[in-house]
């Protein structure tokens, strides 16, 4: 699939819910979201189809996401719904870890291979704080733990920089990567219309995090892990993992942009951010030919996002990323 500047589109997020078990400060307001109604999600046959029918036009990876996908009852059937689909060979699923522990190895079976966990801190006062759901810490410790046993391979940890909230903690996640073959990614906050005083006073960058790990030891370019998208990777010398930065603020990376999404209630989207986005859903349900829409949507893709920060002129309306699946 080729978008009207001629990059290539092969990667699809697709988000399960738009519900969450945590309300991490940036992501989600704690409460006046409006939920997405049960009759307009997507059941995972018609994922499935939606899945299916890209594969055909040349999408090869697939990744799960929402709000938080484990919240979805019987997430490992879908996994092994997309597993069968000729084409697709790379599933891998982002997640808060909260509930991971319990499905870790069905959803291995099922055919997830790749992880990423957001985790923000590594202090257990300080995850309550962010996400707003005392008591998930070792829950998430416990998922973690879960996916370096089951397998999953390449384990990434994201990390979400916010000024006075866990920059401090920068050195402590990177150092993880010299012990560990894990790849920590440290994420500029991206303003939604539900986090501008976080993206206005908070904002913390992925250069003075640099800067900084570039005091400890030499930090070198690499090639990165299997399914770098948006993310620049480093290494320490001789270090098992890597520390990724993701830059949405300081610096665009749309022009090696090779994704779309799929919201939980089947619009998919171009780009993360703007208000261009195509029902897939109800001609889904009408029996009619998907794939003319998709067509379109790959046309008229954005050449870059237009986010400002501490504005939600460049969100297009998005209120919280958990709508769409980050
Ligand atoms: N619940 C899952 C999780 O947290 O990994 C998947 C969905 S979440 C929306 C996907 C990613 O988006 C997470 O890594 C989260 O930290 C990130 N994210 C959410 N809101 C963000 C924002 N405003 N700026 C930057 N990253 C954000
Ligand atoms: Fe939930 Fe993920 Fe958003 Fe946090 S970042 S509120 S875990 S969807």
């Amino acid at each position: 699939m080729k978008d009207g500047f001629g990059r290539t589109v092969e990667y699809l997020r697709v988000s399960v819910t738009d519900k969450c078990n945590l309300r991490c400060v940036y992501c989600m307001p704690l409460e006046g979201l409006p939920w997405m109604k049960r009759s307009e999600i997507l059941d995972y046959e018609e994922i499935e189809q939606i899945v299916r029918t890209m594969a055909g036009m040349g999408l090869r990876r697939v990744r799960i996401t929402g709000g938080e996908p484990l919240v979805r009852r019987d997430l490992p059937d879908l996994v092994a719904m997309l597993a069968k689909v000729p084409g697709i060979d790379d599933l891998s699923l982002s997640t808060n870890a909260v509930l991971l522990e319990e499905h870790a190895d069905a959803l291995r079976t099922a055919g997830v291979r790749r992880i990423n966990v957001s985790l923000d801190s590594l202090r257990e006062d300080r995850v309550d704080d962010i996400a707003r759901r005392p008591g998930s810490f070792p829950r998430i410790m416990a998922g973690l733990d879960a996916a370096e046993r089951v397998g999953f391979e390449p384990i990434k940890l994201n990390v979400v920089l916010m000024r006075g909230v866990n920059d401090d903690e920068i050195e402590a996640f990177a150092e993880i990567t010299r012990r560990r073959p894990w790849h920590v990614r440290f994420i500029e906050v991206m303003p939604t219309g539900g986090n501008l005083g976080i993206s206005a006073d908070q904002f913390f960058s992925c250069q003075a995090a640099l800067r900084r790990l570039g005091r400890l030891a030499d930090l070198s370019p690499v090639e990165g892990p299997k399914g770098n998208g948006p993310a620049d990777y480093y290494r320490f010398p001789g270090a098992p993992g890597t520390v990724g930065v993701i830059t949405p603020m300081s610096h665009n990376y749309c022009d090696r942009c090779n994704r779309m999404r799929l919201t939980a209630d089947g619009h998919l989207r171009p780009c993360l951010f703007g208000h261009l986005q195509t029902n897939l859903r109800d001609p889904l349900r009408e029996g009619r030919s998907i794939v003319p829409l998709i067509e379109e949507t790959l046309r008229v893709k954005p050449e870059r996002h237009h986010l400002v920060q501490g504005s939600a002129v460049g969100s297009g309306g998005l209120v919280a990323l958990s709508q769409t699946g980050g």
